[in-house]
């Protein structure tokens, strides 16, 4: 395999997230409050065997983690196929393939499809659980499934998952007397929570600062329900967004402090939209358009050679950049979203 690639920083290309669809059958506000959307138009949307192909080259420049998002993408017929080819992708000269092959998603179609994922090679599901309490969910979420949700989460159980994650956005005022419960809800399934701050990111338009649960107030709280809690040394040198953490009684879980103590330092992540955009931050404003190229025929050389100057000339550091600013509000307005779909979360992948 070619030497690791390093942008201006030196991270690492190593990690990829790939947005499949744009569509999510949730409205969490902090992500699509609205309830319609302008939607990625159909015909651009790649196909699996498009994917699979820039999964390759992306291998072959030493990504070794790859993540499947969206929107829900279980939303995203027949997402085992998908699956069961991205697992089969090889590292290219000598490499080593993938080591990592994930799913993120809000649970409410896993019951139904979690044990295909497992036999078609899927290694990891991380499910997001803001509240345990359907009547929250439903006013938070516009979604009346919180039973399906935890079926989801007892069936990614049931199917034999490597450490299955919760992912909680902690809002003040809504969800943020729930982290014990929540920590004692992820220990009861064999689970790892993160908690994660609130970010300002694509369509949290109602993003407001004192919103935002810090990683200090989250270890407060669960430290005057649990007694002292202690840092986890990770081996080694960690890239993983979460800090994580254990009680006292052994129980671990994660924060991802992404607006008071950014990682943008470690980031080896990039991510892959829906229609084949590559975005080099969440924050970015721009991507780079690996799906033209590939449908007008270049040659899987010519799209390592894209990818590979473009992370080499890589010097995104957006949510420390954010942290910076003296004042800080929603990163898009509405309208700013709706002239470019790109800008959501939902498009880029969570
Ligand atoms: N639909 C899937 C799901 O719910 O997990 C995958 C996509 S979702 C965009 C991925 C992750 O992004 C979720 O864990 C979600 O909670 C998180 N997310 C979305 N908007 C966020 C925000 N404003 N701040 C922090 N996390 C956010």
């Amino acid at each position: 395999m070619s030497e690791t690639l390093h942008d201006t920083f030196g991270r690492p290309l190593a990690s990829l997230r790939v947005s499949v669809t744009d569509r999510c059958n949730m409205r969490c506000r902090y992500c699509m409050p609205e309830d319609e959307y302008v939607w990625l138009p159909r015909e651009s949307i790649l196909t699996f065997e498009e994917i699979a192909r820039l999964v390759q080259v992306f291998a072959g420049l030493g990504v070794h983690k790859v993540r499947l998002t969206g929107g829900e993408p279980l939303l995203r017929q027949d997402l085992a196929t998908l699956v069961e080819m991205i697992a089969r992708v090889g590292g290219g000269e000598g490499g080593g393939g993938l080591t990592d092959l994930a799913l993120t998603t809000n649970g409410l179609l896993l019951a139904k499809h979690a044990a295909a994922l497992r036999r078609a090679g899927l290694r990891r599901v991380t499910v997001s659980l803001d509240t345990l309490r359907p009547q929250r969910m439903l006013a938070f979420a516009k979604s009346a499934r919180h039973a399906d949700l935890l079926a989801g989460i007892a069936a990614a159980r049931a199917a034999g998952f490597e450490r299955l994650k919760l992912n909680t956005v902690v809002i003040r005022g809504f969800n943020d007397d729930e982290l014990a419960d929540l920590v004692d809800f992820a220990r009861a399934h064999d689970a790892e929570v993160r908690f994660i701050e609130y970010m300002d990111v694509g369509g949290a338009t109602r993003w407001s600062m004192d919103q935002v649960v810090s990683q200090r107030e989250i270890l407060d709280a669960l430290s005057r329900a649990y007694g002292p809690i202690e840092p986890l040394q990770e081996n080694g040198h960690s890239s993983a967004p979460a800090e994580r953490f254990r009680l006292p009684d052994g129980t671990t879980f994660g924060v991802i402090a992404s607006v008071t103590a950014p990682f943008c330092r470690t980031c080896d992540r990039s991510r892959l939209t829906a229609d084949g955009a590559w975005l080099l931050c969440l924050y970015a404003e721009h991507g780079l358009d690996l799906r033209e190229p590939l449908r007008c025929g270049a040659t899987n050389e010519a799209l390592a050679a894209l990818i590979a100057d473009a992370w080499r000339a890589r010097s995104d550091r957006g949510a420390e950049e954010r942290l910076g600013l003296p004042r800080r509000g929603a990163l898009y307005q509405l309208d700013g979203l709706r002239a470019d779909p790109h800008r959501e979360m939902h498009t880029r992948g969570g």
